[in-house]
């Protein structure tokens, strides 16, 4: 199978090198010329699934991200990261601006 074929049967490579090498349709009626485009072919049998993100895995990453994107004043879980000094959104840290300039 080539590495389309695996991906799309939700497979990768299990790390072992290409059973196979073909040349590609064009180059195989001239054996003289380097094929540019051979098709690597890998063993299915040796291919592992693909590797998916657990939910467990997913819950911590979002997890992390709430931690980043909750902002410390309001409460509110913004769209975007916030600044890591004091974790606030542009609403919040506006009076201090304000007061500071
Ligand atoms: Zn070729
Ligand atoms: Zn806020």
């Amino acid at each position: 199978m080539t590495r389309r074929q695996l991906r799309d049967a939700g497979l990768r490579p299990g790390g072992h090198a290409p059973v196979a090498i073909l040349r590609c349709r064009r180059c195989a009626y001239r054996p003289l010329r380097t094929c540019t485009r051979p098709a690597w072919l890998y063993d299915a049998r040796l291919a592992v699934p693909k590797r998916v993100p657990s939910l467990a895995q997913e819950e911590a990453l979002d997890r992390a991200m709430a931690a980043r994107q909750t902002c410390q004043g309001c409460g509110i879980r913004q769209p975007y990261c916030l600044p890591r000094a004091d974790r606030r959104c542009a609403d919040c840290a506006a009076p201090d601006l304000a007061v500071a300039a």
